[in-house]
């Protein structure tokens, strides 16, 4: 099978699907009531993003037991560019979610663009991504979940106790659920890595955000499979278009920089970008989504009673649009240890701390000098110029930002 895709584009309105609120309440109330009447799983996930519900998915299609914990109202966003990089269709297919994830993308990536001040290069990308808006890609993903038999209790909250207890909050009411296996993929700066003193020493420096907003005029001249990407002092930023109407942002500020806020980045661009400053004049997100400090690497992954996956489990930065395919990537590690080892013990965390540290912590690093190198203008622009004197390390630094 071709680890590519092909779309059918999902049509996509991002206004609307903020609008939509699901019925809290009475999904919450059902909820407590199938809790309350079971109170031990196999398995307890902690957080409903890309790696949470992958591999509560996947771990129930084994036969294990799961119920799935999320702290936010079903159709949240997040702050993230939204594309999906070509590599997860891989991923994707063993964890048999392809067609699921394809039925949510409102289109392919196919191109990269990238400048520094009046320096640039633009290339095809050798995999095709997805642009898929995670509001519908994590609602998606939550609802398979629920198919397959997970316990969803959302909105919800769930604390470490120990030894395998975690207390889940809901509507006012505390409970003490107990799980073979509690995995966090409660994402970046992870409660539960923290309560088990796994938070590294230092905190990363830099936050993240993104937000959408309705601009079709600059959009008309805006190839849809393009990704653009325009580091400035301070900060960098990504652009896409969401739907055919609808611009998505989304960009990394260091703490020290006099680049303080979304908008000042936003402002920095416009300066040299005539189609964003066009963007800029036809409105403005409403909100911005933010994450961080990152990156973040905790100082242990797995033992007999927990695992970390996804962001939870360590993330760099957003400069190579690797993070959902990581979050996919390290529950299919997980679920490989769990059903080499037929369940969850101590051996099974070694295999997955191993595979793990050999598969995604090497290529975080990676990503980490790939963006020290790029995330600085006046390396940026060099590098730019050596990419367009030599096409072989024009296409070194695509597979390198979108992989
Ligand atoms: C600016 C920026 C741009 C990015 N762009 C891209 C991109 O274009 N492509 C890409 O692939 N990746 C991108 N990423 C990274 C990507 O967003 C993450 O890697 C991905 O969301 C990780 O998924 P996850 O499931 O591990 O965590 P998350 O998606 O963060 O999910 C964690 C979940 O845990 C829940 N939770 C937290 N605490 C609790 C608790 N105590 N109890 C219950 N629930 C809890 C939260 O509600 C949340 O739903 C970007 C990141 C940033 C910061």
């Amino acid at each position: 099978m071709s680890d590519t895709a092909n779309f059918i584009p999902h049509q996509h309105n991002p206004s609307a699907a903020r609008d939509v609120e699901p019925p809290i309440q009475a999904r919450a109330n059902s909820n407590l009531i199938s809790l309350l009447a079971e109170q031990s799983f196999d398995v307890i996930v902690v957080g409903g993003g890309p790696a949470g519900s992958s591999c509560a998915i996947a771990l129930a299609r084994e036969g294990a037991s799961v119920m799935l914990v999320d702290a936010r109202t079903r159709g949240r966003d997040k702050c993230c560019g939204h594309c999906l990089s070509g590599g997860a269709w891989k991923i994707l297919s063993e964890l048999g979610l392809r067609e699921l994830v394809q039925s949510v993308a409102t289109g392919a990536t196919g191109q990269v663009a990238w400048r520094s001040g009046a320096q640039g290069f633009e290339m095809n990308l050798p995999a095709l991504g997805a642009i898929t808006p995670r509001i519908e890609l994590d609602k998606k993903l939550l609802e398979e979940a629920e198919r397959v038999g997970v316990r969803v209790a959302q909105p919800a909250t769930a604390k470490w106790l120990a030894g395998g207890n975690v207390a889940v909050r809901m509507l006012d009411q505390e409970l003490s659920v107990r799980a073979k296996l509690v995995i966090a993929a409660d994402g970046l700066g992870s409660g539960i890595a923290r309560a088990r003193g796994w938070n590294p020493k230092s905190p990363g420096r830099k936050y993240g955000f993104a937000g959408s907003w309705r601009a079709p005029l600059a959009l008309s001249n805006w190839s849809a499979q393009r990704i653009e990407m325009r580091v400035v002092r301070g900060g960098y930023l990504g652009v896409v278009a969401e739907s055919q109407e609808h611009i998505h942002v989304a960009g990394l500020i260091d703490r020290n920089s006099k680049v303080s806020r979304p908008d000042d980045l936003l402002n920095e661009v416009a300066r040299d970008w005539p189609l964003l400053a066009q963007a800029l004049q036809e409105g403005r997100p409403t909100h911005w989504n933010a994450a961080g400090p990152l990156p973040w690497k905790p100082t242990c992954i797995a033992d007999e009673y927990t695992a970390l996956v996804g962001d939870a489990a360590g993330y760099a930065e957003p400069f190579s649009g690797e993070g959902m395919r990581w979050a996919f990537e390290s529950a299919r590690g997980l679920v490989r240890a769990w059903r080499e080892h037929n369940g969850w013990n101590a051996a099974a965390a070694q295999t997955y701390s191993k595979w793990h540290c050999d598969h995604i912590a090497g290529r975080q690093q990676k990503t980490l000098r790939t963006a020290w190198f790029l995330g600085e203008p006046k390396r940026a622009a060099l590098m730019c110029q050596t990419a367009r004197a030599f096409p072989r390390v024009a296409s070194w630094l695509a597979c390198n930002m979108i992989q």
